[in-house]
């Protein structure tokens, strides 16, 4: 079983004891990156193992594999001795892992470490390719009591689906293998399924996303509590979502956090992706993935590989998402598609003006993608009168046309017809979405009060729009609402069962406080 291992990053020893403390109840290891650590504190290396109480491995990373040791190979061995020396009979004593990379040979120094039972990680970083893992872990398997890692760098879900295929390919062979960056990040949660027996977290600073988005790093609390690496094997059921960037995606929160509530055993991780859907689909295959939802830039994309097409993504052109079925033949997979942001959008605005309908109600919509033509084509069924507004005027115009409504460019010449069509108005931009929470997406437009505003935007909560709308006594409503609807309804087309509604509010405070997550 994968084990969770904590990178000790710190300049001190101390420094990373406290940090030990602070995670010591959601990781099995830690890792000792002695290269990260001041100079005259890399003399004291040797009792680190006692002082930290758990399983410990050493490693001194140079530079050229991504570390900070910059001195000769001499002076890193001497160093390595050094941790590895004077070795007790009690092996927590010493350290139980040191990490050697594949061109290093010091055959004097691991046989004894071998005698005291430290275990040798055999390392080889590849930052440029991702191929012939296969070719790689057999190479660094010098001894069969060797754990064989590679680190790569995924640029692509192509990459990741060659991960994927090594980590098939080794099955049985006790291994690492761990993707940097963000479209890695998944093969850290994902270890179990990759065969990996180590996984790597690292502490973070607090941030809204609980996957770091440059380095794709997660932290120890994250990956137990947000995405449950504990109570996951290799069996454990793959539900995604594809898009990119998803960096701001409130998804793998809700999702993990209702699996964990129902125990349902089965796990939501997010696969960035920025070329073409055919190597998603060819990775959700490899990992038998039951659904995904799709979001931006996939929604139109997707229509084209689905074998079953809802009236919904007939209506709209686009499809967010999809689930994994079984053809005709029983033999050959397909996949089937809806759009959920339909019913989730108009559900929550009724709900919260408490009307049955639009009728008489003259609207402005700010935006014609994905999710305008979502709400429009609500609007429209539920007999609203409309305006749309938009950066690119002829898109406004083309999703006008379609239902004979009005329409205009983002700019001063819309604000008299906006007047007329103020009763409600639907903010649907990306504008004001984390991080870029200070932009307004139409700050010429000046509340009079009397509008019911609504922003589909959920991440912040209170946008710089929606705010300004408050504060001239408008009727306001985030985007939240509509995505916990919409999550609804995908969850009962993913699983055929009911979402689980009084864990709603719930959910709410658990998206604003980390806190949360544990309680639910
Ligand atoms: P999309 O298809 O890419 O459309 C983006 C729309 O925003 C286009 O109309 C685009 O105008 C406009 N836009 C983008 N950047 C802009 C800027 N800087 N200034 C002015 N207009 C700008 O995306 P989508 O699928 O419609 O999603 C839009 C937003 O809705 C996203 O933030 C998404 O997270 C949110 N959403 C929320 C929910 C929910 O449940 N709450 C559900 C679905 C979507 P141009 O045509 O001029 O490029």
């Amino acid at each position: 079983m994968a084990k969770i291992c904590l990178c000790l990053t710190g300049k001190t020893l101390s420094d990373n004891l406290v940090l030990l403390d602070k995670y010591r109840n959601y990781i099995d290891m830690a890792e000792l990156r002695v290269d990260c650590l001041d100079s005259d504190e890399r003399f004291l290396i040797r009792r680190f193992p006692e002082q930290a109480g758990l399983p410990v491995i050493l490693t001194i990373r140079r530079t050229r594999d991504g570390g900070f040791f910059n001195g000769g190979e001499g002076s890193r061995i001497a160093m390595l001795s050094r941790g590895l020396a004077y070795a007790e009979a009690d092996k927590r004593n010493n350290f139980a892992y040191v990490e050697l990379e594949e061109d290093l040979d010091v055959p004097g120094l691991e046989e004894a470490v071998r005698t005291f039972g430290t275990r040798v990680i055999r390392s080889c970083y590849d930052f440029d390719s991702v191929e012939n893992i296969t070719g790689k872990i057999k190479k660094l398997r010098r001894m069969g009591d060797e754990i064989a890692k590679v680190v790569v760098t995924p640029k692509h879900l192509k990459d990741v689906l060659a991960i994927y295929r090594a980590g098939r390919e080794n099955a049985g062979i006790e291994k690492i293998i761990l993707g940097l960056g963000h479209f890695g990040a998944n093969t850290r949660i994902l270890a179990k399924h990759l065969g990996s027996s180590i996984t790597y977290v690292s502490d973070m600073q607090t941030q809204e996303v609980p996957i770091s988005s440059a380095t794709g790093q997660i932290s120890p609390r994250d990956i137990v509590e947000r995405f449950r690496f504990r109570e996951i094997n290799a069996a454990t059921d793959i539900y995604s979502v594809v898009g990119f960037p998803l960096i701001k995606t409130f998804t793998p929160q809700i999702y993990n956090a209702v699996f964990r509530h129902e125990k349902i055993d089965a796990v939501y991780v997010p696969f960035p992706a920025q070329d073409h859907l055919e190597y998603f689909l060819e990775l959700a295959e490899e990992l038998g993935i039951k659904g995904s939802v799709v979001t931006i830039p996939y929604k139109e994309e997707i229509i084209s590989y689905l074998h079953m097409l809802s009236n919904d993504i007939r209506i709209t052109g686009a499809c967010n998402t999809i689930k994994a079925v079984y053809l005709a033949d029983k033999q050959k997979k397909g996949w089937n598609g809806t759009n959920t942001d339909i019913l989730g959008f108009s559900e929550s605005l009724l709900h919260f003006m408490n009307r049955k309908n639009f009728r008489r109600q003259k609207i402005t919509v700010i935006g014609a993608g994905g999710a305008a033509r979502a709400v429009v084509s609500e609007l429209f069924r539920l007999k609203g009168k409309c305006l749309i507004l938009n950066r690119n005027a002829v898109r406004a115009r083309e999703l006008a046309l379609r239902y004979d409504y009005k329409w205009g460019g983002l700019d001063s010449h819309a604000l008299d017809t906006m007047e007329r069509y103020s009763d409600i108005i639907i903010q649907t931009t990306p504008v004001g979405f984390f991080p870029a929470i200070n932009d307004d997406p139409f700050e010429l437009y000046q509340f009079n009060g009397h509008e019911t505003v609504m922003d589909l935007v959920y991440n912040p909560f209170m946008t710089v729009f929606l705010k300004r709308a408050q504060a001239a006594g408008c009727l306001t409503l985030n985007g939240f609402d509509m995505l916990i609807r919409q999550v609804k309804y995908q969850y009962q087309y993913f699983l055929d069962r009911d979402f689980p509604d009084q864990l709603i509010p719930r959910l709410a405070e658990l998206l604003q406080d980390k806190d949360t997550a544990q309680k639910l």
